[in-house]
Parts: C-alpha cells; sequence; structure tokens
C-alpha cells in the first residue's frame, strides 16, 4: 500500500512563524519562459486541478463550517460541504472570465481562457484549536492533514488573522492557507450579498497561481513593490518600465493606472496573461501533471484498511478488499479512480461516508 494516512493527533512538526501578506520563500527556480508557447495553446481542453478543502475548527467545533451548517448562530443550512462547492465554483466562473491585462505598454496583450479550473476532490472537517489559531500551520496542517499529497492542492481554511488573506510556503507549492473565507462569509450573510465571498475566490486564483509557479508581477513574494522585480513574464510590465514611459507606479489598490493582475494586490485581481499562463501550463504539464483530473501519482492502489480515519485516496486504480477496510462511524473517506473494485468485506459502518469517483471518461 503506497499511501499512508497520517495520524490525526500526532502534532511533531515545527511550528514556522510568518508575518508577511502571501508569504512564500524563494526556494525554487524557475526557468524562464518568457514569451514561449510551449505548453500553453489556446483553446485546448481545459485542464481540471483535484483540490480538497479542510475546514479547521476550534476544539469544540465552532469558528468554521462544519459538516451540516454554516456554524452562526442561529445558523443557517449551508454546510462546508456546501460551501466548498460555491466557493470553487466561483473561482472557476472568475476564471472564465478573465479580463484584459490594463498595463500594455509594449502592445496588445491577448485574453484567453486560461484552460484550467478546479475540481473538488475531498471535503474534511478538523478540530484543532491550535492550529486555527496559528498564522505559521501550513506546515503542521499540511503533515498532519493533508491527503493525496502528490496529486491534489490541499485548501485549508482557518481564522481571521488581521489583514492577511493567505500564504503557500514556496513557488510550486501543493498546499494553500487561508484565513478570511469564512469572516467575508459572515459578511455576505449579514449584508445579504454573495459578493463578499469573490475576495476568497480571489484569492484562491491567487495562491493556486504561486502553486502553478507564478510570481507578483509588481511586488516582492512578501508583498512589497518593487521597481525592478522580474516575473519571468514579458507581458506584465514592471514597475521602472511604466515609470520610463511616464506612466505612475501600477502597484497599487484600485485606480485607472493600477495593475488588474491576479499575481499583484489590487481590487481587481483577475487577469492572467498569455506568458502566465504559459508558466501554468508549464506546471500543469510536467511538476503538476499528476494534479489534472485523469493524471495519477499511484497506478494501481490496493487498500486493506483505513485505517480508522477519514482520508482520500487517489489512484488510477483502486481495489478496496478485506473485512479490515471499514469506514468508521464518524469517518469521511473519498476514492477517486478510472475504475474501482470492491471486494467482498469491506464495510462502512452507521455514520460513516464513503464517496466514490469514477471517472469513466478518463478511460476513454
Ligand atoms: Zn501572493
Amino acid at each position: 500500500m503506497k499511501y499512508l494516512l497520517l495520524t490525526l493527533i500526532s502534532f511533531s512538526c515545527a511550528i514556522s512563524s510568518f508575518s508577511q501578506n502571501c508569504f512564500i520563500e524563494d526556494t525554487t527556480v524557475v526557468p524562464d519562459l518568457k514569451s514561449g508557447t510551449n505548453y500553453f495553446v489556446p483553446g485546448s481542453p481545459l485542464k481540471c486541478i483535484r483540490v480538497i478543502v479542510h475546514f479547521i475548527q476550534k476544539d469544540d467545533g465552532t469558528g468554521n463550517f462544519n459538516e451540516n451548517d454554516d456554524g452562526l448562530t442561529p445558523s443557517n443550512n449551508f454546510s462546508g460541504y456546501d460551501f466548498a462547492k460555491y466557493i470553487l465554483n466561483y473561482a472557476n466562473n472568475l476564471l472564465d472570465n478573465n479580463q484584459e491585462m490594463r498595463l500594455q505598454p509594449f502592445g496588445l496583450v491577448p485574453v484567453y481562457d486560461p484552460g484550467y479550473r478546479y475540481k473538488l476532490s475531498g471535503v474534511f472537517f478538523w478540530r484543532n484549536t491550535t492550529l486555527y489559531n496559528d498564522y505559521g500551520a501550513l506546515n503542521c496542517l499540511q503533515a498532519s492533514y493533508g491527503q493525496s499529497t502528490n496529486d491534489t492542492i490541499n485548501i485549508f481554511i482557518t481564522s481571521l488573522h488581521g489583514n492577511t488573506g493567505g500564504y503557500v510556503r514556496y513557488i510550486g507549492d501543493n498546499a494553500v492557507l487561508l484565513f478570511k473565507p469564512y469572516t467575508n462569509y459572515i459578511a455576505s450573510v449579514n449584508n445579504n450579498n454573495n459578493w463578499y465571498n469573490r475576495a476568497s475566490a480571489i484569492v484562491i486564483n491567487h495562491e493556486v497561481g504561486h502553486c502553478l509557479n507564478l510570481y507578483h508581477t509588481l511586488m516582492t513574494n512578501s508583498g512589497t513593490c518593487k521597481a525592478s522585480w522580474d516575473d519571468f513574464c514579458d507581458d506584465t510590465p514592471s514597475i521602472q518600465q511604466m515609470l520610463d514611459i511616464n506612466e505612475p507606479s501600477p502597484c497599487c489598490w484600485n485606480d485607472v493606472h493600477c495593475s488588474n493582475n491576479l499575481m499583484d494586490y489590487n481590487a481587481d485581481q483577475q487577469s492572467i496573461t498569455p506568458d502566465q499562463l504559459e508558466h501554468i501550463h508549464s506546471a500543469l504539464n510536467i511538476e503538476k501533471l499528476n494534479f489534472c483530473e485523469c493524471n495519477y501519482y499511484t497506478t494501481t492502489l490496493n487498500i486493506n484498511s483505513f485505517n480508522n480515519s477519514s482520508g482520500t485516496y487517489v489512484a488510477k486504480n483502486i481495489i478496496v478488499s478485506g473485512s479490515s477496510a471499514v469506514v468508521k462511524t464518524g469517518k469521511t473517506v473519498y476514492l477517486e479512480s478510472d475504475g474501482i473494485t470492491f471486494n467482498t468485506g469491506f464495510e462502512v459502518q452507521a455514520g460513516g461516508k464513503l464517496n466514490v469517483l469514477v471517472n469513466s471518461d478518463c478511460n476513454q
């Protein structure tokens, strides 16, 4: 068995400390693909990236969505399962509506469908007040709760941390920590306006952009405007290049001269350029290939036990067998595969949930 489900109670991993908004360590060298068209082909079939959404609650189950409702008082009939679907759909809709880049000092920048979307592959709920309140918890969260980390992006939703939206640990990461979705959701309820959730969808697209090798276009990794910053894309001008043609700095929040690029901090964050898409599709064709639907890190997975835990199993072929393969009461298991065989003996106890997703189209 190639998958090891981590136990849910050991937290020996170090808790690191971050202070920046959207902090990413510059540890991965991304090849300079400026203006290349090797990997992004406009109009190609969409690539679907597997995403798992985790809700981190306080120890008593409060402070976030839960399995049954939104956790508010009084509660609304809108569970974490509902919200995970909703917010990924929102993010996908923003990708559907890629904007024209506002800054085009070098000539017209075409606007293409980004060619990728998110596919929800699992939703989990964990209780841990310490990690709920820890800004730097991503290492620990991924080590303790991350699922199928070789072929899914794990998104963890915890609590509000000042003005911070979230972060990844490095360019090319496979995990994202978000702080504001629940707060934004509460604002949407209180104001009866779903627009407040847009910021959560945007930050998903931004952080996953980092996972897919994108840098900020105008700012350092820690979010400081820098005149000569290079994001390895030719069609995203630097601050200095705008200053050189007597334009104001585009590193600002909301004005006609401000960037509207997804990878800056601005009011729009809805433009992805062709060179950025080249980086993204390079990642989706190589390092993150197995994260795309119909591609798998594991070819054949024999599951003899679910280890008394909740978890996700992703493999091209899955075989579930043996009387030890029991989904316990209160546990949730996801299976995702091109073909799944259930042999006699497996069991789902009352109150356990077994979600089976067979991608039969992948076999065609
Ligand atoms: Zn960022």
